[in-house]
């Protein structure tokens, strides 16, 4: 069902691609570092597919393309990344949580406060003086309050007073069980929030219930309402995806619009099989449901003016490396003070690269680990041919690392927003201007 049929050939150095669903007679020619996309006739299409020869017709749109070519590279980052693991432990016991965050481990102050130091001095050497901090590893970060609003205070602090850092951007995502002082907080500090929620309540209380295991919608739906109604924050909802919930996402989408209204962003991401979902309750769904479903579900949220995504490929971008957090690298600071380049290693277990000594400061950095991470970002040699590559890249270095595969998800999405965009989207057999070049992927799969 999510099989799409290709035939790759290269014109000039650049990438083409002929596909077909299997559904409609009709192909697709695409070429997408030169942003042609255009239908084809299922004549044409078979005899190029026979032949592998282009028509001259087709042959000029390239030429005429060739004059503006897209290269998806990825240059140095222009800013500081620092995120922090506040605490191993959370509020709620969700069921599929890949950090098994139920440990009473939490990050020491002045591991916090050296961290932040070596930040901002490593921020103000690079081209856009700018530091992007989030609190992307482990637990939820609310819940070691003390030392959450010490390191959002001291880091709004260090923003007024230091000469070198233009700019710093707060993020998080956070699973939102809390109430009314810690919402105030967050949103008068953060400019950028992912909100943890599943769906209507139903799902929400089953996928994510409190420690008590009680429900959690009503609390996380007031948070998320929050949010989104003060403007002061950017904020979008992110939802797991599990065989109990899969079939439902057209109907959480409708919820969701008449609960909060538009201005923000749905994610959908599948239920994937680490941490504590490999002995949960919940099973992941099939990649074929997720797909099919998924794509339902952005169709309506395309009707209702919301826009739904996922961290599968996207013709929007385009991208040379997925994961930007790997090839920068990120300065994760675990609790115990490991310095890792991806947000799920919480423990900085698989991509260690350094450390922050709590007493003296010094931070070491092991350049060669540095590198072994970027190569795990660089493609697979089965991407090659792929017609996915330059909107996956290969797709998260850490999913790839336990055996998961995504590929037919995302073929399958890219197929189709590419026929939507030259059916719905235009006049059938005009070329689209489909994509833009985008160098980093920061989603979260
Ligand atoms: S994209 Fe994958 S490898 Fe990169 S930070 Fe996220 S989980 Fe880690
Ligand atoms: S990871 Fe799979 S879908 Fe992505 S580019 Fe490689 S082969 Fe294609």
């Amino acid at each position: 069902m999510l099989d799409i049929k290709y035939r790759y050939g290269i014109w000039k150095g650049y990438d083409w691609y002929l596909l077909n669903n299997g559904l409609s007679a009709e192909y697709i020619f695409y070429a997408p570092t030169l942003r042609l996309a255009l239908k084809l006739t299922g004549n044409l299409g078979s005899s190029i597919l026979l032949n592998s020869v282009l028509p001259d017709q087709l042959l000029a749109r390239l030429e005429r393309q060739s004059e503006h070519p897209i290269f998806p590279i990825i240059e140095r980052p222009k800013s500081f990344y620092l995120a922090i693991g506040l605490t191993n432990n959370c509020t709620l016991a969700c069921d599929y949580c890949h950090a098994e965050a139920d440990r009473d481990t939490t990050i020491n102050h002045d591991l916090i406060a050296k961290s932040i130091d070596y930040a901002f001095e490593k921020a103000a050497e690079t081209p856009k003086k700018t530091l992007s901090v989030s609190f992307a590893v482990g637990g939820e970060p609310t819940m070691n309050w003390k030392e959450f609003t010490y390191t959002v205070n001291r880091i709004r602090e260090l923003e007024k007073e230091h000469d070198g850092v233009n700019k710093v951007y707060l993020s998080m995502t956070t699973n939102c069980y809390y109430g009314y002082a810690k919402r105030e907080f967050v949103a008068n500090n953060f400019d950028v929030l992912t909100l943890s929620i599943d769906g209507y309540k139903e799902i929400q209380n089953i996928h994510r219930p409190t420690r008590a295991y009680k429900g959690s919608y009503s609390l996380v739906s007031e948070t998320c309402k929050f949010f989104i109604d003060s403007n002061k924050v950017k904020a979008g909802l992110r939802g797991t995806v599990s065989s109990y919930s899969v079939k439902n996402l057209v109907d959480i989408v409708e919820h969701y619009f008449n609960t909060f209204g538009t201005g923000y962003t749905i994610a959908f991401e599948p239920l994937i099989e680490i941490g504590r979902a490999l002995y949960g309750e919940l099973l992941p769904p099939t990649n074929e449901e997720f797909a099919i479903n998924f794509l339902a579900a952005k169709n309506r949220g395309k009707e209702l003016g919301l826009r739904v995504i996922t961290s599968a490929a996207n013709v929007d971008r385009l991208v040379g490396r997925y994961c930007g957090a790997m090839a920068m690298p990120s300065f994760t600071v675990c609790t115990n003070g490991k310095v890792t380049a991806c947000h799920r290693d919480q423990d900085g277990t698989d991509y260690v690269y350094g450390m922050v000594d709590t007493d003296t400061g010094v931070v070491t950095v092991d350049e060669q680990k540095i590198n072994e991470n970027v190569i795990q970002t660089e493609m697979p040699d089965y991407c090659n041919h792929c017609f996915a590559k330059w909107h996956c890249a290969g797709d998260c270095p850490d999913i790839r690392r336990i055996g998961y595969s995504r590929c037919d998800i995302n073929r399958f999405l890219v197929f189709n927003q590419l026929n939507e965009l030259l059916t719905k989207g235009g006049e059938a057999g005009s070329n689209r201007d489909i994509a833009k070049q985008d160098t980093f992927n920061l989603t979260r799969p």
